[in-house]
């Protein structure tokens, strides 16, 4: 059985006052919540502000990225090892926008994840097509090269300490949510593909469904077979939609 996980996801938003209060509405209304484990990804420089908040919470939290290299001359990046220093669990990588707006390509992504469980981090490997993919018929041939290439890079084990975010990048941020159906094919797609690999892995790796996920249409898409919650974007930013969406997922 896989224990739902919502990860919000704060993208460049925040500043302490503000995270101060949506995590003090948060915590206070955590006992409403039923079994789903619960992350923030949160701006690096808000890391250690977030886990002085939530240390002895059931709010796990983590970073938005990871550098691919350990330590040295690379600046401007956080290493894995920095992030688990501030006792983060998760570390998002691929996310769509540091693709796009960044340039990050699959190798790169797949080195990224090979950093964050060399260091015991949990990555939160993003997975997703674009409209234009979509349109074409060839969802499906974009995520199984975006998971090949950390496949053949990590080897399929590694997985078993991962999550995968199936994120329709048309979905992101835009208020169109894939419909039920749409997302769990392409999820039922991933863990069909990773079960020919490993069927361990497949069974046990939490797959998330993110793109507009808000209260309103959460519990329609965590009912899904193969939808094991949300990477939440916007909604993870007011308290109440937030916990609203984890409601739905435990
Ligand atoms: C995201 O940033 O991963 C995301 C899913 O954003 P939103 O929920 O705002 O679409």
């Amino acid at each position: 059985m896989r224990t739902p996980l919502v990860a919000g996801n704060w993208k460049m938003n925040g500043s302490l006052a503000e995270n101060e209060s949506l995590l003090t509405a948060l915590l206070d209304g955590l006992d409403r919540v039923g079994k789903a484990e619960i992350a923030v990804c949160v701006p690096y420089v808000y890391i250690p502000q977030v886990a002085q908040m939530l240390k002895g919470s059931r709010v796990a939290w983590g970073a938005q990225d990871v550098a691919k290299e350990e330590q040295g001359a690379f600046t401007g990046e956080v290493s894995a090892s920095m992030l688990r220093d501030f006792q983060c669990t998760y570390a998002i990588v691929g996310h769509s926008e540091r693709r796009s707006l960044y340039g990050e390509s699959d190798e790169l992504v797949a080195l990224k994840f090979a950093a964050a469980i060399e260091k015991g981090l949990v990555p939160i490997l993003c997975v997703g097509e674009l409209l234009e993919e979509r349109e074409r018929g060839t969802t499906e041939a974009v995520v199984e090269r975006q998971l090949k290439a950390v496949v053949e890079h990590c080897g399929i084990d590694s997985f078993a300490a991962a999550v995968i975010a199936y994120e329709p990048v048309w979905a992101i941020g835009t208020g169109k949510t894939a419909t039920p159906r749409q997302a769990q094919d392409v999820h039922a797609f991933i863990r069909g593909w990773l079960a020919e690999q490993s069927e361990t892995v497949a069974s046990e790796i939490r797959i998330l469904y993110g793109g507009s996920v808000k209260a309103a249409n959460a519990a329609e898409l965590f009912v899904q077979d193969d939808i094991d919650g949300g990477l939440i974007g916007g909604a993870s930013l007011n308290a109440e939609e937030f916990l609203k969406i984890c409601e739905a997922a435990g």
